[in-house]
């Protein structure tokens, strides 16, 4: 494989074995531009433009800058505006994203990002305020976010919420935090572990441990579900909570989650549930009905935003009442007509909040909470339900017209939540794995779906189509997904094994890639001391 000196494959589609797939003179490939970095398309003794050169001043040969005087070139590619813009341009349309195609990733809800969402984010009155203003100067932003509080609780049936998390992740952590200072404020600080499924998604277990909790693990049925006697095994008094992911993370809905909730609480323990997968649930059942004390949202799952792109998440955590107290700050208040941020302990003097601390710095993701709640609005709560039915109606499609060819996780008769989970059952004997499997799909011009996760299962294929997709896109993606498999079982293990073959680059050392990435561009001279 060709190597340029900082360790990037520097020819297109170069097959394992060093030949070329497909080659022509440029190394593009159609309209696909093939791309080098900046610094290998610039020169950095030039510059994009030329400014007069500084006078130097009389003594000492020094310019004006003294000691600050640059004694070296900046080592910045010096490119033109036209051909800056080229390159970020090609590199743009190497991209993938939900505006070009079905991205079926389980577990992440990516779903289309409705251009009215962005429309009002980008309102003036919305886009220009800052979080230094006065509260006064920006009722309408408070107005905003205390509606948006409403919608989630509502949603839900909880009793308090912390808007400022920024992410599912951060969520979990401030949800966690609420339990840890009820627990404390209880005198139950011997409390030490927490329970959690061997299906979780690995925030859950790195959130218990991040504050201090041992993580106890449940073990998962064969369908991936927690029984009530399981969770009954695993408890005792030092028990701080149980954190839960329902539909869980194989796309089925916890059956015995009351009983779970209800031996969670006779054992003084909490229940949290993650709530990443509410899409699959909004508008049909509201957590807090079901015994959950604390619960994250991931604004960018369920109610859009744009993420996968690398937009920014947002993750509102609601609390039940005997949480309530330990919300953070900055939290809001009802006074008469108005609604404030309550910021500190001045503000609230007297009364029994007890807030554990806060999450962030300012008030949490602005942007998100107007989208979110763009969103919200512009489909209703009857629409919000009919998004939740349509997703499960999709994922349910596809695992009904892929049964048969590829192998569910959970057998043919059952009916899955928002996404449907595969084994790679239906590739034994046929050389191909699951990753190959993806890689293919990659030259079909497919997102692949989420593979190997959960654990649970082997070789796993979660596929979350989301209610975005049509019947039409849906079939598309079924077509091929059955047409791969059958070349997989007729023994055309070279076509998988090698695949992707139309992207600029070929299968990449993702393993050396996560373990030794090469962040940024070095000089020459750097390189060999680095
Ligand atoms: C996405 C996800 C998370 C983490 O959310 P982030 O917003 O990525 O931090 C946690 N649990 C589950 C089940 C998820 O799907």
């Amino acid at each position: 494989m060709s190597m340029n000196r900082q360790g990037r494959q520097t020819q297109p589609n170069e097959k394992s074995d060093g030949s070329q797939t497909q080659s022509t003179h440029s190394g593009n490939r159609g309209l696909q531009i093939e791309e080098p970095l900046l610094f290998e398309l610039g020169d950095t003794t030039t510059t994009g433009v030329d400014l007069p050169k500084l006078p130097d001043s009389d003594h000492d040969n020094a310019t004006r800058f003294g000691d600050l005087a640059r004694s070296e070139p900046i080592g910045l590619a010096g490119l033109s505006e036209p051909e800056t813009m080229r390159h970020y341009v090609r590199l743009s349309q190497k991209n993938y994203s939900i505006d070009t195609g079905i991205y079926p990733l389980g577990s992440c809800t990516m779903k289309h990002n409705p251009r009215l969402n962005e429309k009002m984010a980008r309102l003036p009155g919305m886009m220009d305020i800052h979080p230094l203003q006065p509260q006064s100067t920006v009722p309408g932003a408070i107005e905003l976010m205390e509606e948006l509080a409403h919608w989630l609780m509502e949603l839900t049936n909880m009793q308090a919420i912390a808007l400022s998390p920024k992410a599912g992740a951060h969520g979990e952590l401030c949800g966690m935090m609420a339990i840890k200072a009820a627990h404390e404020h209880a005198g139950d600080s011997h409390r030490n572990i927490v329970l959690v499924p061997d299906s979780a998604h690995g925030t859950n277990p790195a959130t218990a441990a991040l504050i201090g909790y041992k993580v106890r693990s449940v073990p998962a049925q064969s369908d991936g579900t927690v029984t009530a006697a399981s969770v009954k095994e695993a408890l005792d008094e030092n028990v701080a909570a149980i954190m839960l992911t329902n539909p869980n993370t194989g796309g089925v809905f916890e059956r015995e989650i009351v009983e779970i909730a209800e031996l969670i609480h006779e054992a003084g323990a909490y229940f949290y549930c993650d709530g990443a997968n509410f899409n699959a649930i909004a508008g049909k059942v509201r957590p807090g009905d079901l015994g959950v004390d604390a619960m994250h949202f991931n604004l960018h799952k369920t109610f859009s935003t744009p993420h996968g792109g690398g937009g920014p998440g947002s993750g509102p955590v609601v609390l039940s009442r005997r949480l309530a107290p330990f919300a953070p700050y900055p939290f809001l208040q009802r006074e008469g007509e108005t609604a404030k941020l309550v910021e500190n302990s001045a503000d609230h003097a007297g009364d029994d909040h007890h807030p554990f601390g806060r999450m962030t710095a300012f008030h949490g993701q602005w942007g998100m909470y107007t989208r979110a709640l763009t969103y919200m609005r512009s489909h209703g709560v009857d629409g919000l339900r009919q998004a939740s039915e349509d997703a499960v109606l999709n994922a349910n499609y596809v695992r009904a017209c892929l049964s048969g060819h590829m192998s569910l996780a959970f057998g043919e008769d059952h009916i899955c939540m928002h996404e449907v989970l595969f084994d790679d059952a239906f590739l034994k004997g046929t050389g191909v794995t699951t990753l190959d499997f993806a890689k293919a799909m990659i030259d079909e011009g497919f997102h692949p779906m989420t593979v190997y996760f959960p654990l649970i299962v082997h070789g796993a294929m979660l596929v979350e189509p989301t209610e975005s997709e049509s019947k039409a896109s849906l079939d598309q993606f079924i077509h091929v997904m059955i047409a791969l498999t059958k070349q997989a079982k007729e023994g055309q293990s070279e076509h998988f094994s090698s695949a992707p073959v139309f992207t600029p680059r070929g299968r990449l050392d993702e393993t050396g890639a996560a373990r030794k990435p090469i962040l940024r561009w070095l000089p020459e001279k750097e390189m060999s001391t680095e």
